[in-house]
């Protein structure tokens, strides 16, 4: 059930017909983990822990202490959300966003991948060409659903809003109770399209069997 202070807190949300009571539940009791460099953080972040999603572990390679000041920055904005950087809480959640404007979170991706350590994943390219992955289950892998994805990467002039488009996908995929077809969205400036990837798996792929 849902406290006085909780109704309060979220009231603009629970008010949508695809959130409701029940929803704002369900994302205070949901984990994820987010792989991103510190940069592309904030944006996403807002939106994360501004809905309430319950604990959100980070896996951003670089300044630690960065990502303290930005722990405290959240934990302002929405003292319920449970934000830490343990290594510990790393691959103990299902569900995983990654926001890629870097080669080093493309390996780390592709490495996640290689593992299929998460069973939800949503991922984002913060650069050309620009593209969120949102994948409820396998198949399709990483790599089955797009080549593209997991190309070398640089940071694009869209990062942000894209940033926060894949925090929207992560919200839609944890207030989900039925399972969602796999999707590919192409942005091309502010730009959208989005794809079913329904038959977008190579049969060979291990990570898809
Ligand atoms: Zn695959």
């Amino acid at each position: 059930m849902l406290t006085d202070a909780q109704i309060d807190r979220y009231s603009r949300q629970i008010i949508l017909p695809e959130v409701g009571g029940v929803g704002q539940e369900r994302l205070l009791a949901a984990q994820m983990t987010l792989l991103a460099e510190a940069d592309d953080l904030t944006p996403a972040l807002n939106y994360l822990a501004g809905a309430g999603v319950g604990a959100i572990h980070l896996d951003c390679p670089g300044d630690a202490g960065r990502l303290d000041l930005l722990i405290a920055q959240m934990a302002q904005l929405n003292p319920e959300v449970r934000l830490g950087t343990s290594a510990a809480q790393a691959g103990h959640h299902a569900t995983l966003l990654v926001l890629a404007a870097s080669n080093r979170i493309i390996d780390a991706a592709r490495q996640i991948n290689e593992n299929a350590a998460y069973a939800r994943v949503i991922f984002a390219r913060l650069g050309k060409p620009t593209l969120i992955a949102a994948l409820p289950s396998r198949p399709p892998c990483l790599a089955c659903a797009s080549p593209a994805l997991l190309e070398p990467v640089e940071r694009g002039s869209f990062a942000a809003p894209v940033a926060m488009a894949a925090a929207a996908e992560t919200i839609k995929m944890l207030l989900s109770v039925a399972p969602q077809p796999a999707r590919l969205i192409e942005f091309i400036g502010y730009e959208s399209r989005s794809s079913r990837l329904d038959s977008q798996w190579h049969p060979g792929c291990a990570r898809c069997a």
